[in-house]
């Protein structure tokens, strides 16, 4: 099953690779057929559900945690998500470079890069392969908006991968491929916001799906966006499918 996908997923990068988009200013001269492959991390690198709960307020705004906190406490409580460990090693034993880009604040970044390069066995650096791009939020409309798009081309990265909307959302921006990686069950438990991800609730007009929904994206392999789904988790499997 695992090779079967390791080879879906070159053809498909292959083919992309061929057919950059325009727009994209790369910083060095690109290599012939080398992909520059972009991960989120939370949730899609890491499993890092339990460092964010203990991580402590910066205020009463639930979401004004200490990011300081969070990223120097990865290696105490974040687990690496092995299918993607997998996967990144493939890119590089391929040769293709590997970027991560979070929308975490970068303070204590380095605490990220160190622990990234410890549990995948390569040189990780803060803005060289490993960018904070937080959110950031519009003055007039007072809307929060992804920077990640932003990166994403400047870079040059041919595909992205990442389990959240706006991760599918700045690709999509990019003009580049992204990729949604399915979340842990357990994460989807805690934090249904995500427009795909909240199938806890009764559908809304901005979280339109239920459980049973979810399960047809998965089964299909194609998110909501139109983007391609990397099930690593065996959550769509039953008895009576054969493993390869
Ligand atoms: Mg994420």
């Amino acid at each position: 099953m695992r090779s079967i996908q390791l080879i879906l997923t070159s053809l498909l990068l292959l083919i992309f690779s061929c057919n950059s988009p325009q727009a994209i200013s790369t910083p060095t001269t690109p290599v012939l057929g080398q992909l520059k492959v972009g991960f989120d991390i939370d949730d899609t690198v890491l499993f890092s559900r339990d460092n964010f709960l203990k991580a402590p307020h910066m205020s009463d705004d639930p979401d004004h945690l200490d990011y300081g906190w969070v990223n120097s406490h990865d290696s105490l409580y974040s687990v690496i998500i092995e299918p993607i460990a997998e996967l990144i090693t493939w890119f590089r034993s391929k040769g293709h470079e590997v970027y991560f880009i979070t929308a975490r604040p970068g303070p204590n970044g380095a605490f990220v890069a160190r622990h990234l390069s410890r549990t995948l066995g390569f040189q990780i650096e803060m803005n060289k392969n490993l960018f904070f791009s937080p959110k950031r939020k519009d003055p007039v409309s007072g809307h929060r908006f992804t920077s990640k798009h932003e990166l994403i081309s400047e870079l040059g990265l041919h595909i992205f991968y990442g389990d959240s909307d706006t991760d599918m959302v700045a690709a999509s921006v990019a003009g580049v491929r992204g990729v949604r990686v399915v979340r842990d069950a357990r994460s989807v438990d805690a934090y249904s916001r995500n427009y795909f991800g909240d199938t806890k609730a009764a559908p809304l007009a901005d979280a339109p799906f239920t459980e049973a929904g979810y399960q047809k994206f998965l089964a299909g392999g194609v998110g909501p966006y139109g983007e391609t789904i990397y099930p690593i988790y065996l959550i769509v499997q039953d008895s009576t499918t054969t493993q390869e």
